[in-house]
């Protein structure tokens, strides 16, 4: 398993949390290798999550930019809305083969700790999410909505009282209930295993996307295009083209106010390398080195650090990463609600707005396939409220 991914990644933490990620490496290593594991995987996908998500050629749109033809690879047709529950489903089951009887997660925005507390109904385990304060009352529908599923949803006031400290805080209160709790980690971030996990949960959105474009298009598609916050439905999208040399890989980050203001979250276009929980990836620094709070309509996407392997990808130029402003996303929302009648995530709305942009660029055979990771339901009351 890779433990790096060339020189990001790696596992930056204390001991005891050393020998936890040991353990839980090695049930991974052995539950991925069971045929069992696979089929119970795969029947919660399909007949929970509602697997495999549709491809669907958008017609109008595409029509309308007079360009590339875009397909959309429909996770936000998934149980829950978005793409999040595919890792859930798939790291519960690895808890429940460890014997552990309780989850914690951490979550932001509250899609995670959404998607969380639903995996850990259906499976019957106990579950505490931990969030910041201040999120928790940015959140409050999410936070309701984890209760009543039935998990207890734990304010962190330490420090940012937002996500980077929920991270912090769940990873310690990991360690002091190991016995018996399993962490349940949202993106493809943090120490090694856990960029690797959530990749392996996630790479069924590549795999189908691959198969239904070969079937409807006779080939791969050119582009593939995603957003980036932690990484998942990028690295989940990305994964199974990897070695297709021919198609282009395309990661958009939150542009927020604009690259030329502090309120961005684009870690990979202006970070630098830094340590954030656990792992060696990029982040936005200050003039000393500290890592800077980033800022994004989309909760999603504000996230301080971004996955080891995206990172490594475009260090190695195997992917580039752009970036989408809040205005561009909010444009994108429209245009796509409007055109196709379907409600895109606003996270996943920056994927939309690069492909609007590239589309009209390219001739009219090329195929570029965006990721849309989840709905929109969640962003219509932020939406109505950035249009005032
Ligand atoms: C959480 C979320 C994201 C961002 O997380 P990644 O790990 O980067 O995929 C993107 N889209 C939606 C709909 C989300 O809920």
């Amino acid at each position: 398993m890779e433990f790096q991914f060339g020189e990001f990644g790696g596992q930056f933490v204390p001991p005891q949390v050393a020998a936890a990620l040991q353990e839980l490496e090695e049930a991974f290593l052995e539950a991925i290798q069971d045929p069992e594991f696979d089929k119970e995987f795969r029947h919660y996908l399909k007949h929970y999550v509602g697997r495999p998500s549709p491809l669907y050629y958008a017609r109008n749109l595409s029509e309308k930019l007079g360009g590339a033809k875009i397909y959309l690879k429909r996770e936000d047709l998934n149980h829950t809305g978005a793409h999040k529950i595919n890792n859930t489903v798939g790291q519960i089951l690895l808890a429940k083969r460890m014997g552990k009887s309780k989850v914690i997660a951490e979550t932001g925005a509250g899609q995670h700790g959404v998607a969380t507390a639903t995996a850990a109904a259906m499976f019957g385990m106990d579950c505490e999410i931990f969030q910041g304060a201040i999120d928790m009352e940015r959140q409050r529908l999410n936070v309701f909505r984890m209760e009543m599923l039935g998990a207890k949803v734990t304010g962190v006031t330490q420090g940012t009282k937002t996500l980077a400290d929920a991270v912090d805080y769940a990873i310690n209160e990991w360690i002091k209930r190991i016995d018996d709790t399993f962490y349940l980690l949202g993106s493809a971030v943090g120490p090694h295993p856990y960029p690797t996990i959530v990749r392996y949960f996630q790479k069924v959105i590549g795999e189908e996307a691959k198969q239904q474009i070969i079937e409807q298009e006779g080939r791969l598609p050119d582009y593939l295009v995603a957003c980036v916050g932690g990484g998942s439905n990028a690295i989940g999208l990305f994964a199974d083209f990897l070695d297709d040399e021919d198609v282009r890989i395309i990661g958009v980050e939150a542009a927020g106010k604009g690259l030329e203001t502090k309120d961005h979250a684009a870690t990979l276009t202006l970070g630098k390398e830094t340590v954030i929980h656990g792992m060696r990836t990029k982040s936005v620094v200050d003039d000393d080195g500290n890592i800077s709070p980033v800022y994004s309509i989309s909760a999603g996407l504000d996230y301080p650090g971004v996955g080891p392997e995206h990172a490594f990808l475009q260090f190695t130029k195997r992917a580039t990463y752009a970036a989408a402003t809040d205005k561009e996303a909010v444009d994108a929302f429209l245009e796509l609600s409007q055109v196709e009648g379907i409600i895109p995530a606003i996270e996943s709305s920056h994927a939309v707005a690069h492909a609007i942009k590239l589309a009209p660029t390219l001739p009219k055979d090329q195929i570029i396939l965006i990721n849309l990771s989840g709905r929109g339901d969640k962003d219509v009351e932020a939406i109505e409220h950035y249009l005032k």
